[in-house]
């Protein structure tokens, strides 16, 4: 079976390069290419020619396509839906801020957590991605985009967490100085709360930013809304979330959904606050998107703005998210459950 080109780290490919006997430098400069977004090993252009015909016998090289394409005339927002080598399809979106352009990735196609108001696990998983097919998100956002790459969130499609290895390569892979040498304080990665996962990251000790996706005060209604949460738990989690930051130094931040009549009265508010004393933690507060399958519905401005004043009363600091790209099916997952409704 063929190898991945695209998922290997320079010293992965130095390595391989010596057992086929080409010089080290060459590796340097395939892997170039290679974070350049080429789209054939004839691309690469400064290589010989039967160097380039053997690493295409030897190597996979994955280029997505264009399925669809959505700008939003509100704020600017693209998204995107690439169709991968195998058929399958996952969405990409960037995102405009004042401190550069994000790029809210895929992490998997499908996710398996259930989470009740999610449009990205109605179909349960289908297959994790390979590090290459995330970095190609990143990398053919920008070349189709024109716009340079700043930021990173790891909130598309998928739980990171439950794709571990490949996920992490891809964070070594586009943070690299001969990739595109993004930062790691650059970097965001949300779970719903795999709190093994949260362990090992921590002691990876990486300057990424960790986001949990909370969306609950208490167990009785996370388990309602997460089944994640009848695995391991919120006491659990903040426990993983305490050493996390002992660990990193990382403040970590919270999404908090507001879902109406759920989550989003006063009193969850209270328990919230009483539940996050004391951590050095972020609340983001984030109105429903809705999702035609669900009979979850967003909470009203005034119900997020009085949750938002009962946080910051009771000391823990909260923001209300704004919302982009609200009139193109920016919300993850939204855009392929379309795609797979429509051709079925
Ligand atoms: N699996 C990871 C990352 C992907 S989801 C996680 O759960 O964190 C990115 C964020 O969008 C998560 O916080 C998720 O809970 C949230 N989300 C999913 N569906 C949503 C919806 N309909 N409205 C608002 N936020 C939603």
């Amino acid at each position: 079976m063929k190898q991945d080109i695209k998922s290997m780290l320079l010293p992965e490919l130095k390595e391989a390069f010596s057992e086929l006997g080409e010089p080290s430098f060459r590796a340097g400069q395939v892997y170039t290419w290679l974070h350049r977004g080429i789209r054939s090993f004839d691309e690469m252009t400064n290589l010989p020619k039967d160097l380039r015909a053997r690493l295409s016998e030897i190597y996979t090289l994955t280029v997505p396509a264009v399925e669809r394409r959505q700008i939003s005339a509100k704020d600017g927002t693209i998204k995107y839906l690439w169709r991968l080598g195998d058929g399958n399809c996952v969405e990409t979106v960037l995102m405009r801020y004042r401190y550069g352009n994000s790029v809210c990735v895929s992490s998997q196609v499908g996710c398996r957590m259930g989470c009740k108001f999610c449009a990205s696990t109605l179909g349960g998983l289908v297959r994790s991605l390979e590090p290459s097919e995330i970095l190609d998100q990143v990398l053919f956002t920008g070349l189709d985009s024109g716009e340079p790459v700043s930021h990173i969130v790891l909130m598309g499609i998928g739980e990171p967490l439950d794709n571990y290895d490949n996920v992490l390569k891809f964070i070594r892979l586009v943070t690299s100085s001969e990739g595109l040498n993004l930062s790691m304080r650059h970097i965001s990665l949300s779970t719903c709360g795999v709190v093994p996962g949260i362990w090992k990251l921590a002691e990876e000790n990486l300057q990424l930013t960790l986001s949990i996706s909370l969306h609950a005060p208490n167990d009785e209604i996370r388990s309602g809304i997460m089944p994640v949460n009848r695995a391991y738990d919120i006491a659990a989690l903040l426990e993983a979330c305490r050493d996390y930051f002992r660990i990193t130094g990382r403040r970590i931040s919270f999404e908090y959904a507001m879902i109406r009549d759920v989550n989003d009265s006063a009193e969850n508010a209270a328990e919230l606050a009483s539940r996050l004393k004391g951590m050095a933690a972020h609340v983001n507060l984030i109105p429903l998107n809705n999702v035609e399958e669900s009979p979850l519905k967003p909470s009203g401005r005034d119900r997020i703005a009085a949750f938002q004043r009962e946080l910051e009363k009771r000391g823990v600091t909260a923001t209300v998210r704004r919302s982009l790209g609200g009139d193109i099916d920016a919300s993850c997952g939204q855009l392929r459950r379309k795609q797979i409704l429509e051709t079925n």
